[in-house]
This record gives structure tokens, sequence and C-alpha cells, in this order.
């Protein structure tokens, strides 16, 4: 066990604490489906002015409309109720510029059909975002609910609307 793995265990004590928030239901309250990047620097509650119990926040690689986050956001819709997208990309993102080809390379060839792994690396930060809105307004089996895109600077925490 890693001393971190430990530390988030005890953390998770502590937690218990002063947990109150038995009483909140599975629907998000602000009705908001957040698609976002994974990145370590993006706190989207903290970025955002949300707390917990208020969205549904979907993150992968990039913050692309994937499969799976087309995957969650109908569970978010058709069983939770929620009645808007907002996509958020960001400055610095590992997957702008990204060489595919190389981090297919690190991969164990004997255990996977490498080629079939696309990462969904792209080289237009605020045209990537646009493009995965695009997606979500057209998607077949997705509401037609506003869907906004929005680009998050890890320089100063701002965001701004590109979609
Ligand atoms: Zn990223």
């Amino acid at each position: 066990m890693s001393a971190e793995y430990e530390r988030i265990l005890a953390e998770n004590l502590r937690y218990t604490e002063s947990f109150d928030r038995s009483a909140l239901t599975a629907a998000p309250l602000s009705g908001l489906a957040i698609v976002a990047c994974m990145d370590a620097r993006l706190d989207v509650e903290e970025a955002l002015g949300l707390r917990t119990g208020d969205a549904h926040i979907i993150r992968n690689a990039g913050g692309l409309a994937t499969g799976d986050a087309i995957r969650s956001l109908i569970v978010s819709q058709q069983v939770l109720g929620t009645d808007e997208i907002v996509v958020i990309g960001h400055t610095g993102c590992g997957l702008l510029g990204a060489d595919e080809d190389a981090l297919r390379s690190r991969l164990p060839v004997e255990r996977v059909e490498a080629s079939d792994i696309a990462f969904g690396s792209f080289d237009d930060l605020d045209a990537s975002v646009r493009r995965q809105v695009e997606i979500l307004r057209a998607h077949p089996w997705l509401k037609r609910v506003p869907v906004h895109g929005l680009v998050f600077e890890v320089e100063t925490g701002r965001l701004y609307e590109v979609a």
C-alpha cells in the first residue's frame, strides 16, 4: 500500500466525522451535466461555484464527447433529469498536439492491437471544444438541450466561451 493511498483512506475517516450530505438526492440540483478534461489543475466545482449535489461531472482525457461520455449523459438526462450541458477544455491540455504514434509505441505490443487505440489528440483547443459541442448537439440519443463550450485557462483560472 502506497503512503498516498494510506493517506486518502485516513482522510476519508476524517471526512465522515463531519459528513452532512446524506440527505442529498441523486438528481443534480442545478440540472447541469458537465463534460470536462481530467486535468488535475481543473477543479470544476471550485471554478464554477458548484457544490456537492449540484451537477454531474463527467471527466476524461481531453473532455471529449466519447461513447462513454455520451452513455453517461444519457443516464444523466433520462434517469436524473439534467437539462443543460457544459463542455470544458483547458489550456495546456496533454492531448493538445500529442503524438499518438509515440503514445501507442509505449504500449506492450503483445497485449494490444495498438493501432486500434485512438487517444483523441487535437491541434486546436478552441476548435476541439467546439467539435465536442457539435457532437453533443447533434447526437440522436441526447435531448435537444442547451450545450455550451468553455475553455479553462490554467494560467489564470478564467473561463472563456467558445461555443
Ligand atoms: Zn486536458
